[in-house]
């Protein structure tokens, strides 16, 4: 029998009522500390052969969404895993309060700009999923609007599996206990405070009412062609383990090949 795959392990299935509560965010699903080097290595030699070919391949466009309470680490799977690509073929754009330019329009519009092209693998750290989220908790908009955009995005996101774009998406579950020590990290070491907004504790004291608002849109945006991956964040190395190999293997089942050479080439060319 194969080994279980995280890809299997850590699906939200389509349909699924999501309770954060069960959710174990220290589970390694029997994966070890010390092992989990040389598995990250080789997982990220495995990605950089992928996206090599899916760039030379120019076929796919590759939608990867990251999302997670603030100090989960969205920042550092970029920084520990998405470092396998090289830059050219992998654009992440960063999801912030909108401008008041982007304020003008509907709340997808900013985002579609950096859907991905075919052979890119875009990146988006945070995304359409903080218009269910942050502006819910906060009530930026109306119940009733916020309320329709579930199925919006559903929608948005099937438009793009339809024309040809992979969707994958990485939800990174941290507890409580683990942002307190986040943050208290954040604050006492200077490379990181920058990173400490005060803000990030009125945030925090609404953990309860972002749980409520994650377990909703993991629960009915997770559909069959666009699915929700649970990510077990506690642990460092075991978050960038299981991204890399969940995308690895999703990957993997687009085949990305190197294109044919060109038939006018000789092939006993020699070039002097
Ligand atoms: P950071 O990821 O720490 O740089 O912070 C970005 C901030 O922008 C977070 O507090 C997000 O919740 C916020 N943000 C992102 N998208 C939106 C949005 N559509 N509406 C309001 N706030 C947003
Ligand atoms: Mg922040």
């Amino acid at each position: 029998m194969s080994e279980p795959r995280l890809r299997d392990q850590l699906r939200v299935e389509p349909g699924t009522k999501v309770r954060l509560a069960r959710f174990d965010p220290s589970d390694t699903h029997g994966h070890t500390k010390g092992a989990s080097e040389t598995e990250l290595a080789d997982g990220l030699v495995r990605l950089a052969g992928l996206q090599d070919r899916l760039w030379a391949e120019g076929k796919h466009p590759v939608l990867v969404i990251l999302q997670g309470i603030d100090a989960a680490g969205k920042d550092g799977t970029v920084h520990h895993v998405m470092s396998a690509f090289s830059p050219q073929g992998c654009p992440v754009t960063d999801f912030k309060v909108p401008s008041s330019l982007e304020m003008g329009h509907d709340y997808l519009w900013r985002v579609h700009q950096h859907a991905p092209a075919k052979g890119e693998i875009a990146i988006f750290n945070r995304s359409h999923y903080e218009d269910v989220l942050v502006v819910r908790v906060h009530d930026l908009v109306p119940k009733a609007t916020w309320k329709r955009r579930y199925d919006q995005i559903n929608d948005w996101e099937r438009m793009l599996v339809e024309e040809g774009t992979t969707v994958v998406k990485f939800f990174l579950v941290i507890d409580r206990d683990e942002q307190r020590r986040r943050f208290q990290d954040r604050f006492s070491d200077p490379t990181k405070r920058w990173k400490f907004k005060m803000g990030d504790l009125a945030e925090r004291a609404r953990w309860d009412d972002y749980t409520q608002a994650f377990e909703d849109a993991l629960g009915r945006c997770s559909t069959a062609v666009a699915p929700w991956y649970l990510i077990p964040a506690n642990k460092n190395w075991f978050r960038n383990l299981a991204v890399a190999e969940i995308l690895g293997d999703v990957l993997e089942e687009l085949k990305p090949a190197y294109p044919p050479i060109d038939p006018s080439v000789p092939a006993d060319l020699v070039i002097d």
